[in-house]
């Protein structure tokens, strides 16, 4: 539906893709108004971003969807390797280590994109969110109260703030001017198909893989859990582009597979792409942030992409809460760059690695070690830290707390959660919707004292408990407070 007439929201989210979808969700829990602008008529039907790392099953578990997740998708299947229509046997890409009580997610977990779109979808839709199809963002303003969208049918929106999450071609990155530097990681382009193959013609136990032979590139074809669908992604190499019409794909399955090409029954969805890894020069301009592949586009070697894109929306979501909802200073929202922006030009390194064969995926690629220990948004007050450790600015990790209770179960929802680990000192009230209290008596990992927990799961501050004679807890997370401009969240005075 288009819109007809000039709409106020808080915020414009332009794209709903992965990061739109998820900031989307994370804003509707908080009750922030939010318009999610969608050029194509429906949401996007292809199967790219198919692996979600474990930190993003822990992101997707605090925003009510992990059910649904768990439910429809499946492991990485192991490779297998082919020549000559004979298996040569099996490739592993992942280690995929144990889950533990401190890290209850392995991966990569196999989700068609499509899918978790989906997921996300009805996640907002339940929450009493919409997205507006058909609403394409040509251009967009600015002044010192608000941001005014314009839109192809002629009218207009005004938000407090714009987020662009609207994929590497940013109608709205250019709109504001702001660069983009990167490089082709590889100048070799891709297809990349959904395929459906008769009957017993490839099994669904492994991620076929048919190394480079002659004129043709490295080819995979991944079983899709959930779906009778393959992934398959192409490497061309002999200087042809990739003809992603049905008979095209088919051609190619036949040219570099055992199949023929009457065995691909279906052609779903098909596209080229030629990887490229590229940063916005900032993340930030005035009231518009950019979120995702709008910010950062990566080679997909090593599943970063989509991931990385969520974990900004699940950045940027709390900080426009804290402002829009409850008063905390715009400054606030300056740390969504300085957090996200250094992430991302390290997964960017990452991936190019991942894709040259530079580097392996494994623990990096899981994610679950992204830190802000240098955000202004970190502060540990206990001397000297604990060696090896959870610090300021650490992700938190899982356990138990004293009741018995999972410490992401007490995580779960838009609050602040302090942590009061192996101590019982008298603590400071906080605006109880903001803030939730928990006491553990140990906890792996943490070592003793308090954690003021974010809403996105990272510890902003690590103090004393109060049985250690130089803590004051009071002190110390005021003086956090303080320089963190989260006074919001204090109800002392
Ligand atoms: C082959 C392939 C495999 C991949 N595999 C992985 C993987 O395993 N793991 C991983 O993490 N990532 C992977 N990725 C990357 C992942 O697909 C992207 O990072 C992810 O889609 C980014 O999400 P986004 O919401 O930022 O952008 P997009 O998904 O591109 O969504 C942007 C949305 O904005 C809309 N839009 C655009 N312009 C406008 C406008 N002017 N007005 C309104 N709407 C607009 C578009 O229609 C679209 O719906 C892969 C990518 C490819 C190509």
């Amino acid at each position: 539906m288009a819109l007809n007439s000039v709409k106020e929201v808080d915020v414009l989210i332009v794209g709903a893709g992965p990061t739109g979808l998820a900031l989307a969700v994370d804003l509707a829990r908080r009750g922030v108004p939010a318009l999610v602008a969608e050029r194509a008529p429906r949401l996007f039907p292809g199967s790219r971003g198919k692996g979600i790392q474990p930190r993003t099953l822990e992101v997707l578990d605090d925003l009510g969807v992990i059910d649904p997740v768990l439910a429809a998708g499946g492991p990485a299947p192991v490779g297998m390797l082919w020549a000559d229509g004979v298996r040569q046997g099996e490739h592993r890409m992942f280690d995929e280590p144990e889950t533990t009580e401190a890290a209850p997610y392995s991966g990569p977990w196999l989700l068609p994109q499509w899918r978790t779109q989906e997921i996300l979808y009805a996640r907002l839709t339940e929450l009493g969110g919409a997205v507006a199809f058909d609403t394409e963002v040509t251009g967009l303003d600015q002044d010192a109260a608000g941001v005014t969208a314009r839109l192809a049918d002629g009218s207009a929106v005004r938000a407090a703030y714009a987020v662009a999450a609207d994929g590497g071609r940013s109608a709205v990155r250019r709109a504001l001017g702001v660069g983009m530097t990167g490089e082709t990681v590889d100048p070799k382009p891709f297809l990349v198909a959904d395929i459906r193959v008769r009957e017993g013609a490839l099994d669904r136990d492994n991620w076929h893989i048919f190394p480079p032979s002659g004129d043709t590139g490295l080819t995979a074809v991944c079983p899709l859990p959930g779906t009778p669908d393959f992934q398959l992604t192409a490497r061309f190499t002999d200087g042809s582009a990739p003809d992603t019409s049905p008979d095209g794909v088919r051609k190619a399955v036949a040219a570099r597979t055992h199949l023929a090409a009457e065995d691909v029954t279906e052609v779903r969805w098909a596209s080229d792409f030629r990887p490229r890894a590229a940063l916005a020069d900032r993340f930030r301009a005035g009231r518009v942030f950019l979120a995702g592949d709008a910010a950062h586009v990566h080679s997909p070697a090593g599943g970063q992409g989509l991931n990385t894109s969520v974990q900004d929306a699940y950045n940027l979501g709390w900080k426009l809460g804290l402002v829009l909802r409850h008063g905390a200073p715009d400054a606030l929202l300056d740390t969504y760059e300085e957090e996200r922006l250094p992430n991302a030009a390290r997964m960017l390194d990452l991936s190019t690695r991942i894709h040259r064969g530079q580097a392996r995926r494994g623990a990096a690629t899981r994610q679950l070690g992204l830190e802000y220990q240098d955000s202004s948004l970190s502060l540990d007050t206990r001397p000297p830290l604990p060696e090896g450790g959870v610090r300021a600015g650490d992700r938190a990790p899982d356990g138990r707390l004293a009741t018995g209770r999972r410490v992401f179960d007490a995580f779960r929802g838009p609050h602040f959660t302090l942590l009061a680990v192996g101590t019982q000192p008298e603590l400071p009230s906080f605006e109880a919707d903001l803030v939730h209290v928990h006491r553990a008596d140990a906890l792996d990992g943490y070592g003793e004292g308090l954690f003021l927990v974010r809403p996105d799961g990272y510890v902003g501050w690590a103090g004393r408990g109060g049985t250690d004679p130089r803590g004051n807890p009071q002190e110390d997370l005021q003086k956090y407070l303080t320089s963190t401009k989260l006074e919001v969240l204090r109800s002392w005075s």
